[in-house]
């Protein structure tokens, strides 16, 4: 049987340490062979001693792992440093980002119950609320994200929970968690936070009052396009109801995804760093172009909300979107302009993405959800990655000089 021999040691020499510290240390559990990096285990099920022993594990009496679809020792490691990353007690991890969504929700919500969600949110989350959730008796409004007195008009008694992005997806609104949050346990709900763009690096949501936060992994966490997951962290009482879903319903996360995004979690805040360095240099370019007509980014004083990103996160993000002359027709010719930059609808990769909302990840809304979200039709979303920001400035004139 797997020792824990060095478990101790490395877990408490964590108590008080630093993020960058806690990215690359967290939930690491070592096994008797001394490995360095994190294991991978792929296993689907565990062997045990005897049959006492099977069912005292079963029954939860002595701890230890029996399904891979209950606990594996990767993505355990996994919710451990990415629950230490967001000031979390416990974070249970899932196979994307909307069964990271759709857990939270079969965790809290019944038939009958109401959820707010705000207005601008990424397009499969409307999906799953409008098609699918709306199905089995779950109530769903949209208030304006920024709006906190539309957020206090909008409850009603049976509100359970508010679900945000802030910032949201693709035009980079933002609303006050911290006020958010009051507002919610005012009237008993929860507030749960999509923390996808910005990531612990940026900002911790739990930290601002949220209860709830979650993540699409398959960006950031990642970092590097290669796999999808998600994860739901908060308080250990909230996260048990999580973790009771997923066992049984099972959209649990990869053992090897794991592995991949807890190597992403080691590099995600310089990272982060780079991708929003970059990303601020081409919105204040992009904002003085003939042909762009808005620019869409927390970190430019022109933005609406500027203050409060600036008190809220601690960079901006990677994500900066812009209308250009022309409509769909010259948003497609800017995007088909570029040579560097990818069409594609992915996010928070090395690689630099340009793609046009309207007809693709918000194209299955009807015409209302998606005038109702904001997107037009001369949107374009560009995700900055690692790439020289000279060169991203470069493709995106070739884009500027088709329109
Ligand atoms: C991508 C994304 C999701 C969904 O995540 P998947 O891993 O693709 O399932 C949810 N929220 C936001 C903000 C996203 O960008």
């Amino acid at each position: 049987m797997t020792q824990d021999w060095d478990a101790g040691r490395l877990n408490s020499d964590l108590d008080g340490v630093g993020f960058d510290t806690l990215a690359v240390r967290a939930g690491q559990h070592r096994t008797p062979e001394g490995e360095h990096s994190e294991a991978l285990f792929t296993t689907s099920s565990y062997v045990f001693r005897t049959a006492a022993d099977a069912a005292a594990r079963f029954a939860g009496e002595v701890p230890g792992n029996v399904y891979s679809r209950y606990t594996n020792p990767t993505v355990r490691a996994f919710e451990e440093r990415i629950a230490a990353m967001e000031g979390a007690e416990q974070a249970v991890a899932t196979a994307s980002g909307m069964s990271a969504i759709l857990s939270i929700v079969m965790s809290f919500c019944s038939a009958g119950d109401h959820v707010l969600v705000s207005r601008s949110v990424f397009g499969s989350t409307i999906s799953l609320f409008e098609k699918y959730l709306k199905r089995f008796g779950v109530q769903v409004d949209y208030v304006p994200l920024a709006d906190l007195q539309g957020w206090r008009e909008a409850f009603k008694p049976t509100t359970k929970l508010l679900f945000v992005e802030s910032p949201s997806n693709p035009l980079a609104e933002l609303v006050d968690i911290a006020a958010l949050a009051q507002i919610a346990h005012e009237h008993g709900a929860l507030l749960a936070v999509d923390n996808c763009f910005c990531t612990p690096a940026l900002q911790q949501p739990l930290k601002l009052g949220a209860d709830i936060v979650m993540h699409s992994a398959t960006k950031f966490i990642d970092g590097q396009g290669r796999a999808m997951g998600g994860v739901v962290a908060g308080s250990a009482k909230l996260m048990t109801d999580v973790v009771g879903f997923l066992r049984t319903a099972g959209p649990t996360l990869s053992p090897f995804n794991a592995w991949i995004f807890l190597k992403g979690l080691e590099t995600l805040r310089i990272r982060m760093q780079a991708h929003c360095g970059s990303a601020l240099e081409l919105a204040r370019w992009l904002e003085q172009q003939d042909g762009i007509e808005k620019v869409y980014y927390a970190g430019l004083a022109s933005h609406p909300q500027h203050e409060l990103a600036a008190r809220q996160q601690s960079a901006f993000g990677a994500v900066v979107s812009f209308e250009v002359k022309g409509g769909k027709e010259g948003a497609w010719r800017f995007i088909d302009a570029t040579r560097v930059i990818s069409i594609t609808t992915n996010l928070g990769d090395t690689k630099t993405t340009i793609a046009h909302p309207a007809t693709t990840s918000h194209g299955r809304l009807s015409p209302q959800e998606r005038a109702n979200a904001g997107i037009r039709d001369s949107l374009i979303r560009v995700a900055v990655g690692l790439e020289d920001v000279a060169d991203l400035k470069a493709d995106l004139a070739r884009g500027l000089a088709a329109l």
